[in-house]
């Protein structure tokens, strides 16, 4: 089998999202011997000749210097009709969301969008979330397929690396007639406060309760060298600004842990966050879903607990 995955660039730097699918692609080429190659639009960072894939397909047509969906459709076209790849994967991305159902329509071959497994089972079974995260289902695919992956589901740190070739490879747009001219880029968070590159996050969510409850949590964060992150509610309710707010409207985190404090952990807030290495969850609710996904969990009320963990590092410390 034959699988190819598309390397997004925002501004020169791959795309977290991209990397977490190739390390998808990967994991599934691991268990069914398939080919893994890139594709990349522009010149090839470093980066992607460390990785343990086949090749990476350079693509360099000053057209595709920055996002036009009607070019990259075009381009993607003429490399899937070249090389015939069973499966494309792509990350979840804000553009690939745009254009990717483009190229599904143009080539008949099905789309199936934000996945969070892939894996073979007799056949290649693609696992997506529906009803808002409750439930996860499994869809038997044939043939050529185009996958994106969801934000999170698979771990940077799980790439393999090695070596490999770039190949250039030309397409000709001669033939596209721009009709679409993206405007400005959208930012997801424009603030000064950059939780991606944080190594311990304490989050804070609606069971803090109410805003003058939360020194609790920034004298953990302060004590722990932690940045503050919030869920979606903290923010809405104007507790924290906007750049502190972690998941799908907010931002992507993968710290080494992950401190939820009063979060039930939603799927908008979980897609934010599932990449960090380690979750301690505190919560009251023994079935919130975000013990699903912590490694370490706590029910308890956070006005008992947090304070005695921020005392006892406070002694620690000394
Ligand atoms: C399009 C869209 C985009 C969204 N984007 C985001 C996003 O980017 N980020 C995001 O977070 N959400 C987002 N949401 C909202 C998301 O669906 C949830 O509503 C939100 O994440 C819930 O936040 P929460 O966990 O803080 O609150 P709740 O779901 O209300 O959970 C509060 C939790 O606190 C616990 N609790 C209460 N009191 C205590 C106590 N004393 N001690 C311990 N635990 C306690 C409760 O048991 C509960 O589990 C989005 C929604 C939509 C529709």
């Amino acid at each position: 089998m034959n699988i190819f995955v598309f390397i997004q660039k925002d501004n020169g730097t791959i795309n977290r999202n991209s990397l977490e699918a190739l390390a998808g692609a990967q994991q599934f080429a691991r268990a069914t011997d398939a080919q893994v190659s890139a594709v990349c639009f522009g010149e090839v960072n470093d980066q992607l000749t460390e990785y343990d894939i086949q090749q990476v397909l350079s693509i360099s047509d000053p057209g595709l210097n920055s996002y036009n969906p009607q070019l990259y459709c075009e381009a993607f076209n003429q490399v899937i009709s070249a090389h015939h790849p069973d499966m494309v994967i792509f990350g979840h991305t804000y553009q690939t969301r745009d254009w990717v159902p483009r190229l599904s329509a143009k080539l008949d071959i099905p789309f199936v969008s934000d996945c969070i497994r892939i894996q073979n089972q007799n056949g290649l079974i693609l696992t997506r979330q529906i009803y808002q995260g409750k439930i996860n289902t499994d869809l038997k695919v044939e043939g050529s397929v185009l996958v994106s992956i969801q934000s999170g589901a698979y771990r940077l740190d799980s790439i393999v690396s090695g070596n490999t070739s770039v190949q250039q490879f030309e397409v000709n747009l001669d033939s596209v007639k721009c009709t679409v001219h993206p405007g400005e880029k959208f930012q997801e968070s424009k603030g000064s406060v950059d939780l991606s590159r944080a190594k311990i996050i304490v989050a804070v969510g609606r069971g803090i309760g109410k805003e003058e409850n939360m020194p609790i949590a920034k004298e953990l964060a302060e004590v722990l060298g932690a940045e503050l992150g919030s869920s979606r509610p903290v923010v809405d309710y104007g507790w924290l600004p906007h750049e502190h707010q972690v998941g799908s409207s907010g931002q992507t985190v993968s710290p080494k842990l992950y401190l939820a404090l009063g979060i039930s952990g939603a799927i908008q807030h979980q897609v934010g966050m599932k990449g960090s290495s380690n979750i301690v969850a505190i919560n009251k609710d023994g079935n919130a879903p975000i013990f699903e996904i912590a490694d370490y969990g706590i029910v308890a009320d956070l006005f008992e607990i947090v304070p005695k963990i921020t005392q006892t590092l406070k002694d620690h410390k000394g």
